[in-house]
C-alpha cells in the first residue's frame, strides 16, 4: 500500500520576467514533475521507494503566476525563504488551496535557487536545474540527508547516491570522474539512492533484504546471491547487512548496482556502504566486476568477467569476495567473510591466475626458486594494487 504524497507545482516568473524562450510547455512540465512520464520525478520516486511513495494521485500544476516581486529583489542565500513565500502567495491570489498538498514545488522560468527541505516540504529550483538535482531535493522533502564518503567524510561525496548529486563520483578513487547519471527524457537523471536510505525510509521489504551472521568482530563466512538494488522484481535479496561493534559501531550494507535509474553508472559494480551512528550513510568502496580499463555501454562492451576481486575493509574484519556474475547480469553471487580469510584466498587465486602457480604451493618459495625478477615484480605489482 502506497503513500500519497500529493504535491502542487508553481510554474513561477518574476515581475520583470523578460520571457524565455527556452521554457518548455506547461504540458511538459506536468509531465515532468506530475505525470507518470518514465522518467519523471514521480515515476523517479515510486521506483526508488519500490512502489511505496505515489507523487502523482492528487498532484496538480498551475499555470504561469506572475510574482510581485523583481527579479532583483531575490539575494542569494538571504531571500532564499522568502522565495518560497513569494510563490505561495502568489499562488494564493490564483485561488491554490495549499492545504491538500503534502509538498510545494517553485520553480522557476529564469536562473534562481535550487533546494530542498521537510521543513513544510518544498522544493525550489528552475530551469537550469537538472533532474539529478531536483530528484536530490525531493529527497530532502522526504527527510532525507546528504550522503558521504569514508576517505572523505563530507557531504556529497557519495558516488553512488542520488543525496549526493552534483559532485558526486569524486571519492571513486577507480572511475573518477565517471559520472552516474544517464541522459534522460528532461536531461541528467540518476543515480539511484543509496542502500541504508533505502533501508532507513522503509522502502525495501523485508525480505529483500538479508542479515549477515556476524559477532560484531567478523562476519560469518557467507555465500550469497544478490539482485540489482533497483530492480523492481528481484529473484534475490537486493541488500546485504553486516553488522560491526568493533572497533566501533557501524553497519555495512552491500549492493549490486546496474539498470534503472543506475544505468549511468555503466560498469555493474557491488558497491559498500557504512552507516555510522549519525544516522547518515559512507560510500566505502566497491568491486568492479569486470577487467581495469574497460567501458560498458552500447558503445563499449564490456569484456568477460572476472572472477576472484575482492573488497578488503582497512579498519573492519570484512572481506567481500565477487563469485560469479549470471549471464544475464541479473545476479552476482558474493563471499562475505573475515578480512585475513580472503587474504589468503585472494593470494592463491592471483597466483594461480596471473602467474599460473599452483599446487600445494608456497608463494615466496616459488617466486624465489624460480629466480625471475619480473615475475616477483608482477606479484608484488598484483598484490599492491
Ligand atoms: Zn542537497
Amino acid at each position: 500500500m502506497s503513500r500519497n504524497t500529493p504535491w502542487i507545482i508553481l510554474l513561477c516568473k518574476f515581475s520583470d520576467d523578460p520571457g524565455m524562450s527556452t521554457l518548455r510547455s506547461i504540458a511538459d512540465y506536468a509531465a515532468f514533475f506530475a505525470g507518470d512520464d518514465p522518467d519523471s520525478i514521480p515515476s523517479y520516486w515510486r521506483d526508488i521507494s519500490n512502489g511505496e511513495l505515489d507523487l502523482v494521485t492528487g498532484t496538480e500544476i498551475s499555470p504561469w503566476l506572475q510574482l510581485k516581486q523583481k527579479r532583483s529583489d531575490h539575494k542569494g542565500l538571504d531571500t532564499r525563504k522568502d522565495l518560497f513565500q513569494w510563490a505561495k502567495a502568489a499562488g494564493r491570489d490564483a485561488g491554490i488551496d495549499f492545504g491538500r498538498f503534502f509538498g510545494v514545488t517553485v520553480f522557476f522560468s529564469v536562473a534562481t535557487d535550487l533546494f530542498g527541505t521537510s521543513d513544510s516540504p518544498h522544493v525550489v529550483c528552475d530551469l537550469l536545474s537538472s533532474p539529478a538535482q531536483i530528484q536530490q531535493e525531493y529527497g530532502h522533502a522526504y527527510g532525507l540527508k546528504h550522503s558521504r564518503s569514508v576517505v572523505n567524510p563530507i557531504d556529497y561525496r557519495n558516488p553512488f547516491c542520488t543525496m549526493s548529486s552534483m559532485i558526486f563520483g569524486t571519492d571513486d578513487v577507480v572511475f573518477r570522474r565517471v559520472d552516474p547519471t544517464f541522459p534522460g527524457r528532461w536531461g541528467a537523471s540518476g543515480p539511484g539512492l543509496c542502500s541504508p536510505y533505502v533501508l532507513a525510509s522503509g522502502w525495501l521489504p523485508e525480505p529483500r533484504s538479508v542479515k549477515v551472521a556476524s559477532n560484531g568482530r567478523y562476519p560469518s563466512s557467507t555465500l550469497l546471491d544478490l539482485s540489482p538494488l533497483g530492480d523492481m522484481n528481484p529473484t534475490h535479496p537486493q541488500v546485504a547487512v553486516v553488522d560491526f561493534d568493533t572497533p566501533q559501531s557501524v553497519r555495512y550494507c552491500i549492493e549490486y548496482r546496474r539498470g534503472g535509474w543506475d544505468r549511468g553508472i555503466f560498469y555493474d559494480p557491488i558497491v559498500l556502504h557504512q552507516v555510522r551512528a549519525d544516522g547518515l550513510s559512507y560510500y566505502a568502496g566497491l568491486i568492479r566486476p569486470f577487467k581495469a580499463g574497460s567501458g560498458g555501454d552500447a558503445t563499449h562492451p564490456l569484456p568477460a568477467v572476472s572472477a576472484g576481486k575482492w573488497y578488503v575493509d582497512q579498519q573492519y574484519d570484512l572481506s567481500v569476495e565477487f563469485i560469479a556474475m549470471s549471464p544475464d547480469r541479473g545476479m552476482v553471487t558474493l563471499r562475505i567473510a573475515p578480512a585475513a580469510g580472503a587474504r589468503t584466498l585472494s593470494v592463491r587465486g592471483i597466483a594461480a591466475s596471473k602467474l599460473q602457480l599452483t599446487g600445494s604451493f608456497s608463494i615466496g618459495n616459488q617466486v624465489l626458486t624460480r629466480k625471475e625478477e619480473p615475475l616477483r615484480g608482477r606479484l608484488i605489482d598484483l598484490l599492491g594494487r
